[in-house]
């Protein structure tokens, strides 16, 4: 984290700044909108923010997918579209939603990719060719929007972890703990560090075989790393990959390799987390999940046993690792132990989201669990972890706010 706070161009940590050094506070008002851009759809959102007292007073979202042609084709055609969307989600603005006489309105734009300040400028020239008078007050990155939902859900939150198809994390970082800003302190003392740490990579991180293996297919060989350990993307293709291997060395299911088994992606994380959670006496629904995925119609109770053990151990691997990672950023920030001095130890909360940690009920109580375990129990009782559902969007509206023109 430290070589990536300095700039060092080997660090295996981007830490990328996020030019968010204003976190909500609760104090915000008035309208404001944001647009969550993700990999297939995308949400629209406006919020009335009602400060202190009223908080969020209302807020209402849609959701569109993007069509498929729009996905392959230029950013030119998809930004128009997502500006004409806005544009019409714009004219269903009820009366609970007031702008000020002679303001524009401003969005907080969600973007789940590192990107530069273009993205900015594309959606603002789509915006004009739609006649939309609205001006992008704030950029971030899905991590950072939900580190910012989180603050203003509860002022302890110090950082934001992504568990889903992906993970990330973004934390606050003291802006003179950053040798690579060159810029002036910020007023707030604070830097929001995005760090981009699916990449990580490390000889002391350990890759197994199937890891190795799944990394030299992908799409990005050598890349994300981490990311490949951990996230809802790649938990069930490990597992795959290991039924393969048990399915030609030990004849898991029989003397033929079930060709299905063969296919990469075909056991997908939702479907291992069902198979894992599988309680009944005779592992029914893994049976039943291994007929429909693998097809093999009749498993015997070892074979079943056998599968939810690789479950169990690519999933508590995955949980293990993100514990690390969330313990690391904790002992950074000085938050991993009692203060030597007699204070006690600051209330601590990390939020989360993501469908993974959301949804996947034993990897994230094994995360939790090992999160204790490295705290130790004084400092872990000090310590929440929150599930930010969704904070990512209605997050960016509120950094919109924060950063507004008019504040
Ligand atoms: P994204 O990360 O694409 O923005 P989400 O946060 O909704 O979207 O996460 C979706 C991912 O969460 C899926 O790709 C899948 O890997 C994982 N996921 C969703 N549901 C479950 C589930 N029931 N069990 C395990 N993992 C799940
Ligand atoms: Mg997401």
């Amino acid at each position: 984290m430290e070589r990536g706070l300095r700039g060092d161009i080997h660090s295996q940590l981007k830490m990328l700044i996020s030019y968010v050094d204003q976190l909500p506070t609760g104090d915000e008002h008035g309208l404001f909108y944001a647009l969550d851009l993700g990999g297939t759809n995308f949400r629209v959102l406006r919020v009335q923010l009602g400060g202190r007292e009223k908080r969020v007073a209302k807020q209402q979202y849609q959701e569109v997918s993007i069509p498929p042609h729009l996905m392959v084709g230029t950013s030119l055609e998809l930004f128009d579209f997502i500006a004409s969307v806005l544009a019409k989600f714009i004219e269903t603005e009820g009366d609970e939603f007031h702008l000020p006489v002679g303001r524009q309105r401003e969005l907080g734009f969600t973007f789940s990719f590192p990107v530069g300040e273009d993205v900015v400028a594309e959606l603002s020239k789509a915006m004009e060719r739609q006649g939309l008078d609205m001006k992008v007050s704030a950029l971030v990155n899905d991590t950072v929007g939900t580190l910012a939902g989180g603050r203003y859900m509860d002022n302890d939150v110090v950082a934001a972890i992504i568990l889903g198809t992906g993970t990330n994390a973004a934390y606050v970082e003291h802006a003179n703990a950053i040798p690579k800003w060159t810029g002036l302190l910020p007023k707030s003392g604070n830097m929001v560090i995005n760090t981009e740490w699916g990449s990580f990579k490390s000889d002391k991180l350990p890759l197994s075989e199937y890891d190795k293996a799944l990394d030299f297919e992908s799409l990005n060989p050598g890349e994300q790393i981490y990311e490949k350990l951990i996230s809802g993307m790649y938990l069930g293709e490990i597992v795959r990959r290991i039924l393969l291997k048990l399915a030609h060395d030990a004849a898991l299911f029989g003397d033929v390799v079930p060709a299905k088994l063969e296919l990469p992606f075909v056991l997908r994380t939702p479907d291992m987390s069902a198979m894992h959670h599988d309680a009944s006496h005779d592992l029914k629904i893994l049976g039943s999940k291994l007929k429909d995925i693998v097809g093999v119609a009749d498993t015997s109770l070892e074979v079943r046993y056998i599968t939810r053990h690789i479950c169990d151990i690519v999933a508590e691997r995955g949980a293990r690792l993100a514990a690390a990672g969330i313990y690391g950023i904790l002992k950074k920030l000085g938050r991993d132990k009692v203060p030597t001095d007699g204070s006690p130890m600051p209330r601590t909360v990390v939020a989360l989201d993501g469908g993974l940690y959301e949804h996947y009920k034993k990897f994230s109580s094994c995360l939790e669990a090992t999160l204790s375990d490295l705290l130790g129990d004084e400092a872990s009782s000090s310590l929440v972890a929150k599930l930010a559902n969704d904070g990512s969007g209605i997050g960016a509206a509120l950094l919109a706010a924060s950063h507004s023109q008019y504040a």
